[in-house]
């Protein structure tokens, strides 16, 4: 059966393989969520309980897809007074891979090996994405798992590092010179030339998978809702899929309000908050590519989904605003002194984000704010400079060493 799409912007319907709308903004699937109530839940592992609100179940046996999803929701109040409001921490590093990708990964890869996205015949039997690190790394890992070949294309000037944890699980790798953005909708055409499916960031199976993070944090609020939540965005495929999560639950009646939707970016690289800031229509791509940030992550000069994160921030009541590096770094050192929770930079971006929105006063003090680390610090050095400042003694010491440490 093909699955039907839907252009959230000029309403065209599709039933062929398409990410894009002939509009140019990015399709997603047209689900019916109009009979779902919360008691639909199952207790399938991870986001396969949601299977009511998603395209295709869980596969048997589930294997690495079974440990998608289902990641905690801490109340921290620890971090309150950091941040000015009631801060509820989404822990998305919890995941195999340590972001929310492996959402996207686990629940598109189901669906290619359940058929969902054969059309007139075409066996799919590769998939593929474009990406500079977590995305890959979780695209290889959950291809590996479903015994799928997987083709990775990265930017040419990838850090060898992160390389090096995208190779392990063996996919093709492709150093790829040239812009990112037109590599990014390339590919989408010349896999499905190929009939490899492009997993890429915002594509339709995608963002269904990664709209069960808004699905576990109002299951989590429900019967009421958080405030408001706060997330980094860079493609705006994860944004892409909280605000269409929170669209079904209040079609559904499963939700009374629609939390408010704050967008942050990293301020080197901010075009959708530039367009939010001007009150533009749409988000024009940076010129040059924007600057360097430790937030490399999000560092996207050319958002696909960006005109949808635009309107999933106006039609909410948020915003999209931005954050530089000191303050990101103030943030990642605050969720790991006071909450021990170990953040790469881009996930520590809505932390500094709703600091910022409360000393601006739109965040209340009194308001449950859901703020989403999308992904782990383990994979960073993100300690680097914390560990610079130890101290080494000889064994013999040791007593002494614990008698100041206990005073
Ligand atoms: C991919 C990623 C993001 C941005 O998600 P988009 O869907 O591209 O907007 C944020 N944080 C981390 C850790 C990521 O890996
Ligand atoms: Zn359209």
């Amino acid at each position: 059966m093909p699955l039907q799409r839907v252009c959230y912007d000029c309403g065209r319907e599709t039933d062929e393989r398409r990410a894009r709308c002939t509009c140019g903004e990015p399709l997603w699937l047209d689900t019916d969520p109009e009979d779902f109530d919360w008691s639909d839940v199952t207790d399938a592992p991870g986001l396969w309980r949601y299977e009511a609100l998603l395209p295709v179940g869980m596969p048997t046996p589930g294997r690495l897809a079974a440990a998608a999803g289902g990641t905690p929701l801490l109340r921290e109040p620890e971090l309150d007074g950091f941040a000015g409001t009631k801060i509820h921490l989404k822990v998305e590093g919890q995941h195999p891979t340590g972001s929310f990708k492996d959402r996207g990964s686990a629940l598109a890869l189901a669906a290619i090996e359940a058929g969902l996205e054969d059309e007139s015949g075409h066996q799919i039997d590769a998939v593929g994405t474009v990406s500079h690190g977590n995305m890959a790394m979780s695209m290889a890992a959950y291809a590996a798992s479903f015994g799928l070949p997987c083709v990775v294309l990265v930017p040419d000037d990838i850090p060898e590092e992160r390389l090096g944890v995208i190779a392990q699980f063996d996919p093709e790798i492709r150093r790829v010179q040239g812009d990112y953005g037109r590599l990014y909708r390339d590919s989408l055409e010349a896999g499905a030339a190929h009939d490899i499916a492009f997993v890429n960031s915002d594509v339709p199976l995608r963002v269904e998978g990664q709209k069960t993070t808004a699905l576990e944090i109002c299951e989590a609020f429900a019967p009421t809702t958080p405030d408001a939540i706060v997330m980094p965005v860079s493609s705006g495929g994860h944004a892409s899929g909280v605000w269409k999560a929170l669209r079904e639950l209040e079609s559904a009646g499963a939700i009374d309000e629609i939390p408010r939707l704050y967008f942050v970016q990293a301020a080197a690289c901010a075009p959708i908050a530039e367009a939010f800031a001007t009150g533009a229509e749409t988000v024009s791509p940076i010129e040059g590519g924007g600057g360097e940030t430790i937030a490399y992550s999000i560092a996207n000069a050319d958002p696909p989904s960006g005109n949808r994160v635009l309107r999933a921030a106006r039609e909410t009541g948020g915003s999209v605003i931005a954050v530089d590096d000191e303050e990101i770094r103030e943030a990642q050192r605050e969720l790991a002194t006071e909450a021990g929770l170990t953040v790469e930079a881009a996930s520590a971006v809505p932390l500094a984000g709703a600091r910022l929105l409360a000393e601006a006063g739109t965040l209340a003090n009194t308001d449950d704010v859901a703020v989403i680390t999308t992904g782990t610090g383990l994979k960073e050095a993100a300690g680097s400079a914390a560990a610079a400042s130890t101290e080494t003694v000889g064994i013999d010491r040791l007593d002494a060493e614990l008698s100041t440490f206990a005073e």
